[in-house]
């Protein structure tokens, strides 16, 4: 809309939609800039943060200075279904000799991921100049094909120290405040955003604008709109999502941005419903056998090593009945090396000495159960098992079957814990260049207008594990730098000044 009524009007350099890691790098690197910044945040502060306060934050790196091997090939091999090829080969010019229909395409575009791996050595040497420190700590995969990274503290140190930067630079921070329109100049530019403010009611924020307002895993209507039926089994994985209703992509795709990142899927992970602690997640299964309400297996739990099935296992359960599934193990399990390390809820185990008793506690079908248990054990191969490692116990002839640590279950107690599918972030985003500028869908840049963290969309398929954090930092550092470094071109124009 263009804005013309008398709604509060205030100035600024940049306006910055949320406040976690992608909205605090890019307040922080605007005010670095020069740039008078404003924040806005829906939540109060004591819960700023969104997903990036209760993430731990594993980082896909193989030192400070390097990202993983794979972490290039691995975002464009999800690079977005059947592409053109005809189309996409032009990907091979200089981007500004792209045609706009490939400008303006939903893919993982190779100039942008190639972009993004090179700037994350340099946004953590950045992040530590605030004192985020970085260690190879354990994490709750057991198994895993990738190094991993963490700062010290996990996302909320990252958000501590950015905040605390900003707000000693002079940066205003609006909690309680959340962005609901973007205001649009004479000739489409945007010069501001339209917010409601819990205390002081609809304020215009006037200024270049960045997006870093998360996906959609807190919005319901949305999550259905592009999941379909079954999105009303599905719930954030901690309670930042909850704060992520999608505003930031409505908003641009309304003043005609391009849409990016696969709108029909989402970051997934296994979580105990029971819990309502951040992350009550359950990586045991693949030395047990998942089951449904029906006491049926439906997925092979031990394909690969943890952190690459994860998220293909929890999606499957998503499509049992009730999107729910049950982790079955015996008390040979707990004699894997640090093995509750794989189990992050707050809730005990459902255990028992029998399968007819664990089935009665658990409510699944009992006779069902204890047959798809006798299948299981029968169908199991000799050879040894090596939980750490893959180790090709498998089964033989079951449907599906057991590809690694196939274990019998028949050494009481028996111990199982409830599985739901968790979002952890929705895919669908805008499409961004490597200034963090959002395209439109003519494949031109919207002036005034960037985007950053989930806002961006990039993924497509499965998510590359522990990509989303140096994300949000990434595009999050770019659309800070531009934003400040054209300030001075985008002036408001004089009609809109109060
Ligand atoms: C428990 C958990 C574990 C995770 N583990 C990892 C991991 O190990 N590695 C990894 O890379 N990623 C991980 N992720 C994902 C990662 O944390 C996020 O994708 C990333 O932090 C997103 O940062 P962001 O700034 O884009 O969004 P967020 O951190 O969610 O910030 C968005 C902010 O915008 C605010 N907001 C929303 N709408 C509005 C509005 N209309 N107006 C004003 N403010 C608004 C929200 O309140 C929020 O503060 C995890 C996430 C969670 C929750």
């Amino acid at each position: 809309m263009v804005s013309g009524d008398r709604t509060m009007a205030k100035d600024y350099d940049v306006v910055v939609v949320g406040c976690g890691i992608a909205g605090l790098a890019a307040a922080a690197s605007a005010v670095e800039g020069g740039a008078r910044v404003v924040v806005l945040e829906r939540s109060p502060r004591g819960e700023r943060g969104g997903n990036s306060r209760y993430t731990e934050a594993y980082l896909r790196m193989s030192s400070e200075t390097e990202v993983s091997p794979d972490f290039e090939s691995g975002l464009e091999a999800n690079a977005g279904g059947y592409l053109d090829p005809e189309l996409v080969k032009s990907v091979l010019k200089a981007p500004d000799q792209w045609p706009p229909l490939l400008r303006s395409l939903s893919f993982a575009d190779p100039e942008l991921v190639s972009h993004f791996a090179r700037a994350v050595p340099e946004a953590i040497a950045w992040l530590k100049k605030f004192g985020v420190r970085f260690e190879f700590f354990p994490t709750q995969f057991l198994t895993q094909a990738t190094p991993r990274l963490l700062p010290a503290g996990g996302g909320l140190a990252i958000v501590e120290a950015l905040a605390e930067f900003a707000e000693g630079q002079g940066v205003t921070f609006y909690y309680e405040t959340a962005a609901r329109e973007l205001l649009l100049g004479a000739k489409g530019e945007v010069i501001g955003v339209r917010a409601h403010s819990r205390a002081e009611g609809p304020i215009d924020f006037r200024g270049q604008v960045i997006l870093a307002s998360g996906g959609f895993e807190g919005n319901p209507e949305m999550l259905t709109q592009y999941l379909g039926p079954g999105a009303h089994f599905l719930r954030p994985v901690a309670r930042g999502g909850l704060y992520n209703k999608g505003e930031g992509i409505r908003m641009a795709l309304a003043v005609g941005a391009a849409p990016a990142g696969e709108f029909g899927n989402f970051h997934a992970e296994p979580i105990d419903p029971r819990s309502g602690a951040s992350e009550p997640s359950v990586m045991i299964f693949p030395y047990g056998i998942l089951v449904n309400r029906l006491g049926e297996r439906f997925v092979d739990e031990g394909s690969d090593l943890v952190d690459r099935t994860y998220e293909e296992v929890t999606r499957a359960i998503w499509r049992q009945p009730q999107g729910i599934a049950y982790c079955v193990c015996d008390s040979k399990v707990k004699g894997i090396p640090a093995y509750s390390r794989a189990i992050r809820t707050d809730q005990p185990a459902v255990e028992a000495d029998s399968l007819k008793t664990l089935a009665e506690r658990l409510g699944i079908r009992i006779a069902t159960f204890e047959e798809t248990v006798r299948r299981y054990n029968a169908a199991i191969q000799p050879g040894p098992f090596s939980p750490l490692t893959i180790d090709g116990k498998r089964t033989q002839g079951l449907t599906p079957p057991k590809t690694n640590w196939a274990l019998p279950l028949d050494k009481p107690p028996f111990f199982s814990y409830p599985m739901i599918c968790s979002v952890v972030f929705t895919f669908g985003g805008v499409k961004v260049n490597t200034r963090a500028q959002v395209i439109n869908s003519d494949g031109d840049i919207i002036p005034g207008l960037y985007a950053s963290g989930e806002v961006v969309g990039m993924y497509y398929g499965s998510y590359l594990g522990s990509t989303s954090v140096l994300k949000a930092l990434v595009f999050g550092r770019l659309a800070g730098v531009t934003a400040s470094s054209s300030r001075h071109l985008a002036g408001t124009p004089s009609s809109l000044r109060s």
